[in-house]
């Protein structure tokens, strides 16, 4: 889907296109030293640091409630080494769509949200094969747990993307 160009709240000028998907490459706790290590390991699903952080990547779904397409943050969340190992091992089987929630701490500091969106806790949702698990916030009072339960509108995505364009 093609989005919209959109003037800008911050720079008064008009962006090219209001994103609706935005994902963090690494966990929060990643750092580019780590990659001299061989007990630390970054890779497109999975991360590890120093071999006892287990990290995997997710999707953060929010509603939104004026327009067609959901908001998507491509998260981390941090697992146990049994739920990691678990999902490591099922990762190419198809009944893996059968997995109970595994749970996970959110490592990923999100923009535009206080307090910081570090450590909550959540839920991880296995998907069906080739698809990203769903992260599930636990249901508080958190601006990001609210938001996921209520649905955000396009003024807030704009807003995300007014951080992203001038960051
Ligand atoms: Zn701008």
């Amino acid at each position: 889907m093609i989005s919209p160009a959109f003037t800008c709240g911050s720079c008064g000028q008009v962006h090219d296109g209001l994103p609706f998907a935005y994902s963090m490459p690494a966990p929060a706790y990643w750092s580019a030293e780590m990659a001299e290590n061989p007990a630390s390991v970054l890779g497109e699903e999975q991360c590890v640091i120093n071999d006892e952080h287990f990290f995997v990547r997710g999707r953060i779904v929010l509603p939104v409630r004026d327009a067609d397409e959901d908001l998507e943050w491509g998260v981390w969340v941090s697992l146990s080494p049994a739920n990691f190992s678990r999902m490591a091992e099922v990762f190419e089987n198809p009944a893996r769509v059968h997995e109970p929630p595994y749970f996970g701490w959110l490592s990923t500091v999100l923009p535009g949200y206080e307090p910081t969106t570090l450590n909550l806790k959540t839920n991880l949702h296995t998907q069906e094969i080739g698809v990203r698990p769903v992260i599930e916030l636990e249901p508080t009072g958190h601006p990001l747990a609210v938001e996921q339960r209520e649905g955000i509108t396009v003024a807030r995505v704009r807003e995300f993307a007014e951080i992203a364009f001038h960051q």
